[in-house]
């Protein structure tokens, strides 16, 4: 048996009495995150220079903190413990060079806090949740059921810049996964314009027209932003406009990545990707912000999940493998600038550039596969 997690989604409906105190808590991870993290900027500033004495460094905890503000006995012990749990996850990374020394939080930055299930502090109940610190019940759109099996481990709850609130449940389970025998496989070539190219038909995965429109929109909403006076009544009316556009490109493009990754992990027993770096790849060749909207590394995300849950498999092959360069009929490889859209072989062989790409990419995942 092994144990396995999931979380769920739903949209919080508080009341007013609970969306201030979440509106307190939210207030208060963000005051002790700061508080925490100025006292270890100064000691970082002090010794910058012996890192092992830096390193041994005790960390300050949220407790220090409540004699001489008081109001932070008023929410969520856990939710305090998290942001310091969050501060050290940002300083580790810092320190092991994977990341910029940690950013102050303002008012403008997600609102949001962790809290843990721990003797049954968190209940849910005929559509409501029981929080800690929150008397009453916390009422959801609760679309789907929690099987019973499922633990509650841990709980997010987060406040959108239109002020809707969502709950993202942490569950762990146990489940007997076993191996299924891999049969039919497919590879997947990562499209700039789409998602994917498949190796099986060469059919693209294209994002719905719905969800294009609505890009369209939200880059039209933005500009009239743009044009409007900083601060002003109609720039504040418009900033909600967009910030709901946005929102809802966002669910949009979830739900389409969720379905597609469903549609694959149903269909086949392994998927074939590459494993690309996309912040790197956005980077070098200068697309920006259009690669991390297409989606690639939570639809990888989903993915992964999807197939391991049946026992299936997710392969990732070296992003350097030429997946472009070769002939999937007879393993020749040649150049291929972006410009040239169909790969024709020496050897007589012509088809799509991409699905060429997919084909190998499959090609590559069934080796690997083999070797396991
Ligand atoms: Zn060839």
């Amino acid at each position: 048996m092994a144990k396995q997690n999931k979380a769920f989604k739903f949209r919080l409906l508080p009341n007013k009495e609970q969306s201030a105190l979440l509106a307190k808590t939210f207030g208060c991870v963000r005051f002790v995150y700061n508080k925490m993290l100025a006292e270890r900027k100064e000691t970082y500033e002090k010794f910058k220079d012996d890192k092992e004495l830096l390193k041994k460094q005790k960390f300050p905890t949220p407790a220090k903190y409540k004699s001489e503000f008081p109001f932070l006995k008023e929410v969520d012990s856990l939710a305090l413990a998290n942001a310091q749990m969050n501060l050290q996850t940002a300083y580790k990374n810092f320190f092991e060079g994977n990341a910029d020394f940690p950013k102050f939080k303002n008012r403008k930055a997600k609102q949001s806090y962790t809290t843990n299930m721990v003797n049954g502090n968190i209940k849910l109940e005929n559509g409501h949740i029981k929080l800690p610190k929150i008397k009453k019940p916390i009422k959801m759109k609760q679309h789907r059921e929690i099987p019973a099996d499922y633990k509650i481990k841990s709980c997010t709850i987060s406040k959108t810049k239109t002020g809707k609130y969502y709950i993202s449940i942490l569950t762990e389970y146990e489940k007997d996964i076993r191996p299924v025998k891999i049969q039919k496989v497919v590879g997947l070539d990562f499209a700039m314009d789409g998602l994917y190219v498949e190796s099986e038909q060469g059919k693209k995965a294209n994002y719905p027209r719905y969800y294009r429109q609505a890009l369209d929109k939200l880059a039209k909403a933005q500009r009239i932003l743009s044009r409007r006076k900083k601060g002003s009544a109609r720039w504040n009316k418009q900033r909600l406009v967009v910030a709901k556009l946005h929102e809802k490109v966002a669910n949009q493009r979830m739900n389409f990545l969720h379905h597609k990754s469903k549609e694959l992990a149903s269909n086949f027993d392994a998927v074939v990707i590459e494993d690309l770096n996309m912040k790197g790849m956005s980077q070098a060749l200068h697309f920006g912000k259009s690669v991390h909207d297409n989606g690639w590394g939570m639809f990888n995300t989903f993915l992964a999940y999807k197939l391991k849950e049946q026992g299936k498999q997710l392969v990732k092959i070296d992003k350097w493998f030429p997946s472009t360069k070769k002939c999937s009929c007879c393993g020749k490889e040649k150049e291929m600038p972006l410009s040239e859209r169909v790969y024709k072989c020496s050897c007589g062989f012509v088809l799509d550039r991409d699905h060429n790409s997919a084909i190998n990419i499959k090609n590559e995942g069934l080796r690997l596969l083999a070797l396991s």
